[in-house]
C-alpha cells in the first residue's frame, strides 16, 4: 500500500497540490472530455515539477508511441539559466501542453515526406504523469499523442482516443433510449494477460539470432519439450520469483495494478495480467509492462524475450485482450441484469458485439497481425487465423432462441422475449470454458485471444472500438425512430441472430473440421500479415474509420504502408541473421567436425589397416552431405533477398517476402537443425534449445 503508485501524479497528488478550482477543470477535462484551460496547464505544470523535483528528477519527457509499436522518449532537464551563472528548475503549461521533437525519422508511410513536415507532441491527460527510475535518473514522463504538423496522427494513441470517445457517443444514444439518465460516459475496459520468455543471459548473448531478431532461427527441437505439462502452473523457480517480486514492485509504483502471474504452458515461458481499467490507460500500461519487464529482467541476469514465436516446436505468446464497455458511474454494459429491462440492454450490446466482429471479422484480423503472429495463429497453439465468437451453451442457446423470435422454449426452460423474460442466471463457468476460440465471451467481457505477445494492444482495441461504435449508431438510428421500442428491439435482435449466427461457434478451433466448416459458412481465414492488411485501406474500412473520425483515408494509407515496410524489413533482417550465422558459425562448426572425423579416419586406418572405420566414415558422409545440401540452401536465401531488395511494388515485395524469401529460410533450417544432432557438442557455435529452454 505505501509503495503503490509512488511515481505517479496521480489524482490524490492533484487534488492536494492543485488549488480547488484547477483540479476541477482538470478533472472536468478528464472525466468528461472538455477542452482544457490553457491557464490551468501553467499550475499543473508547475505542481507536477515541484513534485518530481522533490522525487529526484533532472529531466521531463513527452512520452509517446510512434507506429514502431515501441514508446518514445526524449529528455529535456528543468534547468533554465539565471543572470548570475547559475540555474533555476523551470517547467512551463506550455512545454507540458506541447512539445516539438521534430522526432522526423519515425515511420510515418509518407504523410511526412514534405519540407514542413514537423512532428508534434499533445499532453493526454487522461493518462497520469509518471517518474521513470532508471540507471539512477529519475525522469518526469508525460503520456502525449503524436501528430504531423498537417494534423494528421503519426502514433498508436490518437486512433485510440478518437475511438474511445465514438464509442461513448454511440453506446450512449442506447443507454438513453433504454432510460439511462445518470451516466454521461461509457468507457471501454481493458485487461490484456501478457505472455513473455525468460532466458539467462549468458545464453542469450550467444545468439546472435535472438539479438537481432528475438526469436531462434536455428535450433533442434531438445528431447524434451513441452509434452508433460509440468511447467504450466507450476511452482515458480526462485530466480523467476525474484524477478518476479521486482517487476511487480517497479509496476505498483508506476500505479500498475499487476495481479496475476503464473508459469505457461512451454519452458521458459511465463504471464503477468493486471486488473483491468479504461483501455486508453490500459494500453500506456501495457506498453510500460513490456519495457519494465525487459529493463528488470536484465538486473537479474535474465532477458525478457517477448517474440510471438521465440522457440520453434514449443508454445509461442499472445496477449489475451479481455475487453468490455462501463459507463462512468460503474455499470458493466456486457454484465446480464437481473431484470428484464436489464435483460434487455444486456442482449442488445452483446449482439452489437456480434454483428460488429462479424461484419468486420477482416478488420480484426488486420489488428492481430504482425510478422511474429504469422507463426503462431492456426499453429494449434494460438486461434486459428479465422474469427469466431464463443458465446458458451446457455448464451448461445439464448442466442438462437432471439433468432427464431424468441418463441422456441430454452434448454433452461422459459422463453426469451426481450424486456418481458429474465435471463436464466448466467454461471461464470459455462461461459469460460472454450480456450480456443479467438473471440470468446467470458460472462462479463469478450476475451480476444489473437493479440500478439510483442504487439501494442492500441490497435486491436482502436478497431473493436470502432466496430462496435459502427454498429451501435445502426442500433440507435433504428430504435430512436420506434414508435414500439420493444418491438422494434425484439426484431432487430431476431435479425441480428439470424444473420450473424455464421459467426457462433462453440466448438474445437483446432479441429481441421473447423476450417472447412467455416469455409462453408463463408467466414474468412486470412492466414497471414500480406494477405490481412489490404483490408486495413479497403473501400469499407476508409468508409467506417473516415465517418467515426477515427482516421483519414490518408491515414490508413500511411498505416498500411508502414506495416507493410516494416514487414519486409523484419524478414529481410531475420534472413540476413540466418546467412550470417550459417556462414560464419553453422559452415565452420561442421567443416571443424567433419575434418577431425577424417583426420580420425585416416590416422586409425594409418595405424591399422584391419580397424572399422565404418562409424567415422558414416558419420562423415551423413555430415558432408548435409554440409553441401545446406550450402545450396543458403544460395538460395541469397538470391531471394537480392531479388526482393531490387523489388518497387511495396504490396509485390511483401508477398514475395513471405513466399520467397521466408520459404527460403525455411528451406534453409532443418539441414542445420539436423547438423545440431550429430556434431559434437563442443563444437556447436550456440547454446541449445535444451539450455536455453530448462536452464534458467
Ligand atoms: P482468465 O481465466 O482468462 O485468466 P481472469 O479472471 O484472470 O481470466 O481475467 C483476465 C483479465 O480480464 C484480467 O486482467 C481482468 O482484470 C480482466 N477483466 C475482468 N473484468 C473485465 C472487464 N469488465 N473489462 C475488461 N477486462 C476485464
Ligand atoms: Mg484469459
Amino acid at each position: 500500500m505505501e509503495i503503490f503508485g509512488l511515481n505517479v501524479f496521480n489524482d490524490a497528488l492533484m487534488r492536494k497540490s492543485l488549488p480547488k478550482n484547477v483540479y476541477k477543470s482538470l478533472r472536468n477535462t478528464i472525466d468528461k472530455g472538455l477542452a482544457l484551460d490553457p491557464s490551468v496547464a501553467e499550475v499543473v505544470a508547475n505542481a507536477m515539477k515541484d513534485w518530481a523535483i522533490e522525487r529526484g528528477a533532472t529531466h521531463f519527457t513527452h512520452w509517446f508511441q510512434p507506429m514502431t509499436g515501441a514508446t518514445a522518449e526524449k529528455h529535456d532537464s528543468f534547468i533554465s539559466p539565471t543572470a548570475d551563472g547559475k540555474v533555476i528548475m523551470e517547467f512551463s503549461g506550455k512545454e507540458l501542453i506541447k512539445g516539438e521533437p521534430d522526432a522526423s525519422s519515425f515511420p510515418s508511410g509518407g504523410l511526412r515526406n514534405t519540407f514542413e513536415a514537423r512532428g508534434y507532441t499533445a499532453w493526454d491527460c487522461t493518462s497520469p504523469a509518471f517518474l521513470k527510475e532508471e540507471g539512477g535518473t529519475v525522469t518526469l514522463c508525460i503520456p502525449t499523442a503524436f501528430w504531423s504538423y498537417t494534423g494528421e496522427a503519426l502514433d498508436k494513441k490518437t486512433p485510440l482516443l478518437r475511438s474511445m470517445e465514438a464509442l461513448s457517443k454511440q453506446a450512449m444514444r442506447i443507454l438513453r433510449l433504454f432510460g439511462n439518465e445518470t451516466s454521461t460516459r461509457v468507457i471501454t475496459t481493458v485487461g490484456p494477460e501478457q505472455e513473455y520468455f525468460l532466458i539467462d543471459k549468458k545464453f542469450y548473448e550467444k545468439r546472435l539470432d535472438l539479438i537481432l531478431t528475438g526469436r531462434t532461427l536455428y535450433g533442434a527441437m531438445p528431447p524434451k519439450g513441452q509434452e508433460l505439462e509440468d511447467h504450466y502452473f507450476g511452482s515458480i523457480k526462485e530466480r523467476v520469483a525474484a524477478f518476479m517480486k521486482e517487476l511487480n514492485t517497479e509496476l505498483w509504483k508506476l500505479g500498475i495494478l499487476a495481479k496475476t502471474q503464473h508459469n505457461e504452458v512451454a519452458p521458459g515461458q511465463f504471464e503477468i495480467a493486471p486488473i483491468f481499467s479504461s483501455t486508453n490507460i490500459a494500453t500506456d500500461h501495457n506498453q510500460l509492462v513490456m519495457d519494465v519487464m525487459k529493463k528488470v529482467a536484465v538486473r537479474h541476469g535474465l532477458v525478457c524475450l517477448l517474440h510471438e514465436k521465440p522457440f520453434a516446436g514449443v508454445n509461442g505468446s499472445g496477449k489475451h485482450n479481455n475487453w468490455s464497455m462501463a459507463t462512468d458511474d460503474g455499470q458493466n454494459l456486457l454484465e446480464p441484469g437481473h431484470t428484464p429491462h436489464e435483460n434487455a440492454q444486456f442482449l442488445t450490446f452483446l449482439c452489437a458485439v456480434v454483428k460488429a466482429v462479424d461484419d468486420y471479422a477482416e478488420l480484426l484480423r488486420v489488428a492481430a497481425s504482425n510478422p511474429g503472429n504469422d507463426h503462431r495463429l492456426g499453429a494449434n497453439e494460438a486461434p486459428p487465423a479465422i474469427i469466431s465468437i464463443f458465446l458458451g451453451d446457455q448464451l448461445s442457446d439464448i442466442f438462437d432462441q432471439l433468432g427464431n423470435g424468441g418463441l422456441k422454449s430454452s434448454k433452461q426452460g422459459g422463453t426469451i422475449t426481450v424486456g418481458v423474460t429474465t435471463l436464466p442466471a448466467l454461471s461464470k463457468d459455462s461461459t469460460d470454458r472454450n480456450r480456443t476460440s479467438p473471440f470468446a465471451f467470458t460472462g462479463n467481457k469478450f476475451e480476444f485471444r489473437m493479440v500478439p505477445s510483442s504487439l501494442s494492444i492500441a490497435g486491436p482495441n482502436f478497431v473493436l472500438n470502432t466496430i462496435v461504435a459502427e454498429v451501435l449508431d445502426q442500433i440507435a438510428d433504428r430504435l430512436e425512430k420506434a414508435i414500439d421500442f420493444e418491438g422494434e428491439l425484439q426484431e432487430l435482435l431476431r435479425e441480428i441472430a439470424r444473420k450473424h449466427s455464421r459467426i457462433i461457434f462453440d466448438g474445437n478451433n483446432y479441429a481441421e473440421e473447423w476450417v472447412e466448416e467455416a469455409e462453408r459458412r463463408g467466414l474468412p481465414n486470412i492466414k497471414s500479415l500480406v494477405e490481412a492488411l489490404p483490408y486495413l485501406i479497403s473501400e469499407k474500412s476508409v468508409q467506417l474509420f473516415e465517418k467515426h473520425h477515427i482516421l483519414s483515408k490518408v491515414e490508413l494509407h500511411s498505416r498500411y504502408e508502414i506495416v507493410l515496410e516494416q514487414y519486409c524489413k523484419h524478414i529481410n533482417i531475420e534472413a540476413q541473421t540466418m546467412i550470417d550465422m550459417a556462414k560464419r558459425q553453422i559452415i565452420p562448426a561442421a567443416v571443424k567436425y567433419v575434418t577431425s572425423l577424417a583426420t580420425s579416419v585416416a590416422a586409425v586406418k594409418n595405424a591399422s589397416a584391419l580397424a572399422d572405420t565404418s562409424v567415422q566414415e558414416g558419420i562423415l558422409n551423413e555430415a558432408s552431405a548435409l554440409l553441401a545440401s545446406l550450402k545450396q540452401k543458403l544460395n538460395h536465401l541469397e538470391a531471394a533477398t537480392a531479388q526482393a531488395k531490387a523489388m518497387d511494388d511495396l504490396y509485390e515485395k511483401s508477398v514475395f517476402y513471405r513466399d520467397g524469401v521466408f520459404k527460403a529460410m525455411n528451406d534453409l533450417r532443418p539441414d542445420a537443425d539436423k547438423l545440431e544432432t550429430i556434431v559434437d557438442a563442443e563444437l556447436w557455435p550456440m547454446p541449445t534449445y535444451a539450455q536455453m529452454l530448462f536452464m534458467l
